[in-house]
């Protein structure tokens, strides 16, 4: 079997490229245009089941090349990251609307399984925690850039959905929540990476608002093998399901924590929201899933252990970075 992950050599693609070499003996054909994603994060593998190709999903006769006589879909290409779908908003929309519309139509052109990977983001800043699938959006104006990133994965849901629905394309939905883990980078605004580069170089932690909000991390090694186990299991197949660890945490404790396990004397500095992106910026103040359906579908759901989170993450950068402090 082959089998396509597009973004493949992003953070969270990646891992899904070690996780399926690992597990099964497919053969892995990587989409992936090396702007958010890295080659490093693949350097590691030394396989010729692996290929990969360099392309754009906005083009459609790139990706209906690259999912050429393959078995399963993968599609984790996006626009990710706050601050980046804030700095670069309309290549954002087009590659999260235009890319999912490609790989669905790709998809059905040869009746493919396939996942898309949607975000926590869509429930906006509702609040009626937790999170379960079926629950009402809370989404802002469309003069506030991040709702626009909100609405285009909301978007690739409704698409996925009636290509199941009208051609009985077999897709899985994965709302991911704040999945973190060796290989994410600071670079596009995540803040694990972000406040343990800061904690190793001395920078005092940037902690937005009055660091209350609470988001529910969740490892990236729980998120792939959860994302494996749906697209293979055909009861999933034209649902919406939360990928996420329960049990959130607020980002003030999680400054003192990446403190406490980095052994730094970093300070924390609080930065208003519009310092930090700009007047017009909204942030969803709470974050958590109802992993019910998952557990019923799938038997299991990932936990929350933030330590172990911490741990992967600064062993990963010491890693690439040694000596760098
Ligand atoms: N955050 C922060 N400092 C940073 C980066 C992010 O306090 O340097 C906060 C951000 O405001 C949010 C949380 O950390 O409340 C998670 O941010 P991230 O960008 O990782 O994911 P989001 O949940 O916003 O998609």
């Amino acid at each position: 079997m082959t089998i396509l992950i597009t973004g493949g050599a992003g953070f969270i693609g990646s891992h899904l490229v070690d996780h399926l070499l690992n597990e099964t003996n497919h053969r892995i054909r990587v989409l992936d245009d090396f702007s958010t994603g890295d080659a490093t994060n693949l350097e590691h593998l030394d396989t010729d089941r692996l290929e990969v190709h360099t392309g754009d999903i906005r083009n459609a006769k790139t990706v209906s090349a690259a999912a050429e006589d393959v078995d399963f879909i993968y599609h984790l290409a996006a626009a990710v990251g706050v601050q980046n779908v804030v700095d670069n908003p309309l290549e954002s929309l087009r590659i999260n609307l235009r890319g999912t519309e490609n790989v669905l139509e790709a998809a059905h052109a040869d009746n493919i399984p396939t996942f898309i990977a949607s975000s926590s983001e869509v429930y906006g800043k509702s609040e009626d925690l937790p999170f379960s699938e079926t629950d009402d959006r809370v989404i802002g104006p469309t003069t506030v850039t991040r709702w626009g990133y909100t609405t285009a994965k909301a978007t690739d849901e409704f698409l996925a959905l009636s290509y199941h629905r009208k051609h009985d394309l077999p897709i899985v939905i994965g709302r991911y929540f704040n999945i973190v883990g060796p290989r994410q980078t600071g670079e596009y605004g995540m803040v694990i990476p972000t406040f343990v580069e800061q904690a190793l170089t001395g920078e005092p932690l940037t902690v937005y608002g009055d660091g209350t909000q609470t988001r529910s991390f969740t490892h990236v090694a729980d998120a792939v093998q959860v994302t494996h186990e749906l697209l293979e299991t055909p009861d999933a197949h034209g649902e919406v399901f939360n990928v996420g660890a329960p049990n959130p945490t607020s980002i003030n404790d999680l400054a003192e924590r990446v403190l406490e396990m980095t052994g730094s004397d970093s300070q924390i500095s609080h930065v208003p929201f519009e310092e930090a992106f700009d007047e017009n910026f909204e942030e969803p103040d709470r974050r958590e899933p109802d992993v019910s359906k998952l557990e019923s579908v799938l038997g299991w759901a990932p936990e929350t252990d933030l330590d172990r989170i911490l741990a992967d993450v600064i062993e990963a950068r010491s890693e690439t970075r040694p000596g760098v402090t």
